[in-house]
């Protein structure tokens, strides 16, 4: 059998994103060489806030042509300090999720070795989560707008859009997820008491979607609830669902509560696979620590895990999260977590534990 190619579109972007990205796309060639099960390649473009300054927009026109030639894209960050991050987020990460359908988030959270567990009562193996986020439409989506300019009742509306077809495939890829782990347990998070229209057809969808799947054990919670219990009762939490808005800020909470956000990994994926799926960090661009080689790169690595596992590749991906863990339990770990490692040292000792284990 010919060894599986593939090829992935490489977009660093801006700040700690340049510098997490190389990191990563050293550490993914080596992985390729050293199990010669796969091979891949990276092809680099040059999007972000700088081409911004000299082009007037993120991203060119023939962008969704270009991307849909490659098996999956690897991004760094986006955001420059002169530039407002609605514009630098819209005009390229937020630009490619809306054509490209890719319309589940999905951020594994759970503490990393080297991380330690923020609230006190809680035990590391209490927190084993992944949150799904619907990526397409709510608070998101871009509808509303602004009426009577700099008048005292200026008017400015943010339309949260739902349409059954975007909560009906959400809820079924959750569903999914869910029963693709042990536990086989899902948690719908919405906030149907107070918004009577979208979070109600997101409860009723909800308990049509879960009819097909009588082997996962599901819940409702409301938004505001589920902040306590992802603090009080971690262990009874696996799977989680909501809007793009709630799991937005859900996300950061789980990140926080695992540990730092120096570690945490996001897909973007279109499951219905005719477009391909971005992988990226949680985190920004992080202008504070750009340029001085100690960002962490911890959380672009794991993402290029998920992305392995996505195109097929999922004992590669086993591999490359077992050297990572094993580097972290190890103590080389960035200033973010307490050690004095760079992002260099990182991706090298990786590297080099890759060929222990392989
Ligand atoms: P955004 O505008 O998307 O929120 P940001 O540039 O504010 O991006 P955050 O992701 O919010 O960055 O991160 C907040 C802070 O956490 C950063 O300013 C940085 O100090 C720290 N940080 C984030 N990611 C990393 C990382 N990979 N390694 C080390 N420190 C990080
Ligand atoms: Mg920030």
């Amino acid at each position: 059998m010919p060894t599986p190619k593939y090829n992935i579109a490489s977009i660093p972007a801006d700040g700690i994103g340049i510098e997490v990205v190389a990191a990563t796309i050293k550490v993914i060639e080596h992985l390729a060489q050293t199990l010669k099960t796969f091979e891949i390649e990276f092809t680099h473009f040059p999007w972000g806030s700088d081409y911004y300054k000299k082009e007037g927009r993120y991203l060119p026109d023939d962008v969704l042509d270009v991307l849909r030639k490659y098996d999956a894209c690897l991004f760094g960050a986006v955001g420059a300090p002169d530039i407002p991050d609605h514009i630098s987020l819209w005009g390229l990460l937020l630009a490619l999720r809306g054509p490209m359908q890719l319309y589940a988030n999905v951020r594994p959270v759970r503490p990393f070795p080297g991380t330690r567990v923020r609230f006190a009562e809680s035990k590391p193996s209490d927190i084993d989560w992944v949150l799904v986020r619907e990526n397409s439409e709510g608070e998101y989506a871009g509808q509303g707008g602004r009426s009577h300019l700099n008048q005292p009742w200026e008017t400015a509306t943010e339309v949260a859009i739902f349409t059954r077809i975007g909560i009906e495939r959400i809820m079924r890829f959750a569903f999914e997820t869910a029963r693709s782990r042990p536990r086989k347990l899902l948690t719908v998070v919405t906030k149907s008491n107070s918004m009577r229209n979208g979070m109600v057809l997101w409860d009723e969808i909800a308990r049509e979607v879960a009819a097909d799947y009588p082997d996962v054990q599901w819940d409702k919670m409301l938004v505001d609830a589920m902040t306590v219990r992802m603090v009080v009762k971690p262990e009874s939490l696996d799977t989680i669902v909501g809007t793009n808005l709630h799991m937005d800020i859900l996300s950061d909470l789980a990140a926080a509560l695992a540990g730092s956000i120096g570690v945490a990994p996001s897909s973007n994926l279109d499951p219905t696979r005719k477009n391909p799926s971005i992988f990226e960090p949680v985190h920004g661009s992080a202008f504070d620590i750009t340029g001085k080689g100690i960002a962490n790169p911890v959380a672009t690595i794991w993402s290029a895990a998920e992305m392995l596992r996505w195109v097929g590749e999922a004992s590669a991906a086993d591999t490359l999260m077992t050297a990572l863990e094993e580097v972290c339990r190890k103590g080389v770990l960035t200033p973010d977590l307490g050690g004095t490692a760079t992002t260099e040292s990182v991706a090298t000792a990786v590297c080099k534990e890759i060929e222990v284990i392989a």
